[in-house]
């Protein structure tokens, strides 16, 4: 088996003012060189602080990224509208795309979600893709259909630098309910058979992370689980300690 660098991102969503990136260097400290060496540190701060964060982690080993990015990669009359290339600008290394929040909320579809991605990795950031199910959809035991409809219309048509897959059931973002080992296990076993037929050799570089209520007292038997290669992490991204604590809890580290 390839052995992938694990990655713990933290997604800030809509929170956060300047006097808060404190927090990065607050969480390399606490965290120690070796871990951060073991391990790949991500913040994606709202857009506002992407260009601040990036300078902020100079020197530090934290990479920065933004939580989505516009469909068109040329400037253009797109009032609102953050582009990929202007998100590199900024300094910033990854972009979650297809966030369940944006999915749901701003409808956005699996072709759109494909086009960011694409366009994200053309101006050299590494896309994170969301996926995940609905409560209904997993009691229905439609989930793995689900994901595997998702993945094979939001994945770009080929494997791109750092492409990493993000697995978050919509039942436990933001509520404190986590899925079984057993649920969390086989969804990402099916996610990496889904990426070798479709990637083949160049999937073995393709993180899968797991999102949903991670905290930091289930990151440990998150992280342990057998293909987990990371977790997305909203709320507590938040608290720098309890941040820490999650990376802390890679066995990579432990
Ligand atoms: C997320 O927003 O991607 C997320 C997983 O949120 P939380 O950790 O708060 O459930």
């Amino acid at each position: 088996m390839a052995s992938r660098k694990p990655l713990i991102a933290g997604n800030w969503k809509m929170h956060g003012r300047r006097a808060d990136l404190a927090a990065l260097r607050a969480v390399a400290d606490a965290v120690g060189p070796a871990a951060a060496a073991a391990v790949d540190i991500l913040f994606c701060p709202p857009v506002t602080l992407v260009a601040e964060a990036a300078a902020a982690v100079k020197g530090l080993p934290i990479l920065v990224g933004a939580q989505d990015c516009a469909e068109f990669s040329d400037d253009g009359p797109y009032t609102g509208e953050v582009s990929a290339p202007m998100l590199k600008d900024a300094g910033a290394s990854h972009v979650i795309v297809g966030h369940s929040e944006r999915r749901a909320g701003r409808a956005e579809s699996d072709t759109q979600v494909r086009i960011k991605a694409e366009t994200a990795a053309l101006s050299g950031l590494a896309p994170i893709v969301c996926v995940g199910e609905t409560l209904d959809t997993r009691l229905s035991g439609a989930a793995g259909e689900w994901v595997g409809r998702q993945l094979a219309g939001s994945l770009p048509h080929v494997a791109p630098i750092g492409l990493t897959i993000a697995y978050e059931p919509i039942w436990c973002v933001g509520t404190d309910r986590i899925p079984t080992t057993r649920e969390i296990e086989a969804m990402h076993a099916q996610i990496r058979g889904a990426l070798s037929a479709r990637f083949g050799a160049a999937s073995e570089r393709v993180r899968v992370l797991y999102g949903g209520s991670v905290s930091a007292k289930n990151a440990a038997e998150i992280l342990a689980i057998e293909g987990v290669d990371g977790v997305l992490v909203g709320r507590a991204s938040l608290n720098a300690a309890d941040f820490a604590a999650i990376i802390k809890a890679h066995p990579a580290i432990r």
